[in-house]
């Protein structure tokens, strides 16, 4: 049984809801404001887990308590995809990859919001960013990563400055950015921001294992107060100007709804007093990914080097067919790949996917889960991409100087028939966007249709973008946090 408690501190002028990476940048912004209380589900890193500062031992952290798996509605014959979140201050940027892609220009133009003009807002928000998170090439970069890059620029061109959102139309193939900055006991370590941005912020209160459950309106439909679970016990704070939803795409999207914004018909199928009728949860998408790997001649030196990136410091960019306005396809090429064995690891990620999923309320229960709903075998189309792109990879990689290091393939094995292969191994590529998109759930400003004081900042806003999305949603997080301060002075 929980207890009910007033939190009595109305002093907040913001409430920041989730701990993530958006949310440490939003609520470090409006902090420069007024008095902001933020509250995040999971608990803090301990200081002593390595895992999350050394870049190449990230997987370690990928499991409870630090991430929550994502009850995926059965979606025959992928019954075992396991979509993964962030459930630890500092959300996703406490234990990604560290990739650090921005999404191509045509990606943002693609937004076609008068306020997200991408020369005049999109392009300074980034600058801003890359002033607080440091973004740098891999310290080191084994042989076989650069040859990968010249024998990719086959098929395209070697892209010196993937991460430069003006070197667009970002295709071609080169070095990648990670959110890593020099340290003194590690050489390198994952930057994020939780250090870069909320660290030492004196007008933010951080409240941790405080699980927000709801969100109250008034007769009027202005957000007054949150409802949050901590230790056992209930508890309610109020802001004064405006409460930010960051909770991440699923995360969001289950405390609007519980909130009563989302589709009447399935909330008050579930006893929940609808407050905005709105299609929230409606749009997720997220990438398609397939891990190949490659048996190879060349073994890679066991540099300490690659201690200073997540496994992987080069990827390509290509379009599936030239009238495609940005690219669809994003190869990271892994250098060493499972212990012992002399092998090559190859991502492919489709990025512009045509599946469309869902996340649904289970039960009123705040403490119940939702149920998410995907299909990651795709659509034909989808299927066909991401066959053309595995045929296309191993064209150029058979050729020179790749062609030195290219061996049999291990999995899928050579026998194995593609087309059938794809669809049962296609998995999450951990991105979640859009279950609250903008123009849809949220306006231009990002206050939240239909309700008053009340706005979403985080991936759950995205259209899904062509690359790895953290970026691309602190980029969005720079910009849209402009907007709402200046909705709430
Ligand atoms: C395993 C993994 C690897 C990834 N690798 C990369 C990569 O290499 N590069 C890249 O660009 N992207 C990567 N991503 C994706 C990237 O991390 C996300 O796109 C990004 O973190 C989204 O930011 P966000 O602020 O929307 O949500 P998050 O960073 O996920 O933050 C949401 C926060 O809200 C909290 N929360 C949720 N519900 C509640 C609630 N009810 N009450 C209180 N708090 C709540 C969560 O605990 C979490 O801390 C990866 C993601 C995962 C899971």
């Amino acid at each position: 049984m929980i207890a009910s408690s007033l939190c009595e501190d109305e002093n907040y002028k913001y409430i920041v809801i989730g701990g993530g990476s958006a949310a440490c940048l939003n609520a470090k912004r409006l902090s420069e404001h007024g008095k902001v209380l933020l509250l995040e589900r999971g608990m803090m890193m301990p200081e002593d887990n390595v895992n999350a500062r050394v870049p190449a031992l990230l997987l370690d952290n990928w499991q409870p308590p630090y991430t929550r798996d994502i009850l995926m509605k059965k979606n025959p014959p992928l019954d075992r995809v396991n979509l993964i979140v962030a459930d630890v201050l500092g959300g996703g940027g406490e234990i990604n990859g560290m990739i650090s892609h921005t999404g191509s220009e045509g990606y943002w133009k693609s937004w076609d919001q008068t306020k997200w003009n991408y020369e005049r807002d999109i392009v300074p928000a980034y600058d801003r960013l890359k002033q607080r998170l440091s973004l740098m090439k891999a310290p080191y970069i084994p042989e076989i990563a650069s040859w990968f890059v010249s024998s990719g620029a086959n098929v395209s061109f070697v892209n010196d400055d993937l991460n430069d959102l003006l070197s667009n139309p970002t295709e071609g193939f080169g070095d990648i950015y990670l959110a890593i900055k020099p340290s003194p006991s590690f050489g390198f370590e994952r930057d994020n921001t939780l250090y870069a941005y909320l660290n030492g912020s004196k007008k933010v209160d951080v409240s941790l294992s405080s699980h927000v459950t709801r969100i109250n309106f008034n007769r009027r439909n202005v957000a007054v107060s949150v409802e949050y679970i901590k230790d056992g016990k209930l508890f309610i704070a109020k802001a004064k100007k405006g409460i930010i939803l960051s909770a991440g795409a699923i995360g969001s999207a289950e405390i609007l709804m519980r909130s009563g914004v989302g589709p009447c018909p399935s909330l008050e199928a579930l006893g929940i007093e609808c407050v905005s009728d709105l299609p929230v949860g409606r749009g997720l998408r997220d990438h398609h990914t397939l891990q190949l790997s490659y048996f190879t001649p060349c073994i890679t030196p066991q540099s300490p080097g690659l201690a200073f990136s997540p496994g992987t410091q080069v990827a390509g960019f290509l379009k599936s067919s030239p009238s495609r306005p940005y690219p669809d396809i994003q190869y990271t090429f892994i250098p060493t790949f499972g212990p012992g064995i002399p092998l090559f690891g190859l991502s492919i990620f489709l990025v512009d996917s045509d599946v469309r999923g869902n996340v649904t309320l289970a039960s009123s229960d705040p403490l119940k889960p939702s149920i998410v709903q995907y299909d990651y075998s795709g659509t034909a189309y989808d299927n066909q991409r991401l066959a053309q792109a595995v045929e296309k990879a191993e064209a150029f990689m058979s050729t020179p100087p790749f062609s030195a290091c290219m061996g049999v393939r291990q999995q899928p094995p050579p026998s194995q028939d593609l087309p059938s292969w794809i669809p049962s191994n296609s998995a999450s590529g951990y991105h979640p966007t859009g279950t609250n998109l903008i123009g849809h759930v949220v306006d231009q400003d990002l206050k939240v249709k239909g309700v008053h004081n009340l706005y979403v900042l985080d991936s759950s806003i995205i259209p899904l973008s062509n690359c790895n999305t953290q970026i691309p949603t602190l980029i969005a997080a720079e910009r849209g946090i402009d907007l709402i301060i200046a909705s709430t002075l």
